[in-house]
């Protein structure tokens, strides 16, 4: 079998020039690479005791909810600004290209849950710390975050220092 990192497609300057997209598609769409991603974000939190399992929109939905099925725990979705019917926590934050703004259903975590956020990629860290922000102020506790990729001269992880960072695959 392949190692995972064989499975990730390069492409350059996209979404803008001067960019190297990291292309999890071409993950998903070989069942080998599927099972290899999955697998390894589980293995990066077998062992740790905690209640639920966040992810943001959207690549963070095709690698969460597998792992919190697989798991048997609940998963918590992060949506963009105005997707959720219910009641809203929001937070605002900075984009490697753009700004944004995600929200969560204030009822979805209650103070002293132990929280996994999984997402595709750090970059600079910016949507995940925003989610860190979020899942506290509701009274969460993040024990752990796991992405598949990890952008290392980004330095999203300097921002993200206080936290358990796991990332399957590093790029400079
Ligand atoms: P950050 O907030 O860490 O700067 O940006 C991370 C978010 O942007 C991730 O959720 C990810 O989906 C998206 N992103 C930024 N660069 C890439 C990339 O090269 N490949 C992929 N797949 N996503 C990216």
């Amino acid at each position: 079998m392949k190692e995972l990192k064989e499975y990730v497609r390069s492409i350059p300057d996209f979404p803008e020039p001067g960019i190297i997209f990291r292309d999890v598609t071409t993950i998903l769409q070989d069942a080998d690479g599927l099972a290899l991603s999955i697998d390894g974000l589980r293995a990066e939190i077998k062992d740790l005791e905690y209640d639920l399992i966040l992810g943001p929109e959207s690549r963070g939905f095709i690698f969460g909810v597998p792992v919190a099925y697989a798991e048997h725990k609940p998963f918590i979705p992060v949506r963009k600004k105005g997707k959720l019917p219910c009641e809203t926590v929001s937070m605002d934050y900075d984009l490697e290209y753009g700004k944004a703004t995600i929200e969560i259903h204030k009822d979805a975590i209650k103070p002293g849950d132990r929280v996994v956020i999984v997402d595709d990629l750090i970059a600079t860290g910016g949507t995940i710390e925003a989610i860190t922000k979020l899942v506290e102020s509701l009274g969460g506790e993040i024990v752990k975050i796991a992405f598949v990729m990890e952008l290392e001269g980004l330095k999203g992880r300097e921002k993200l220092a206080k936290y358990d960072i796991a990332s399957l695959i590093k790029y400079e």
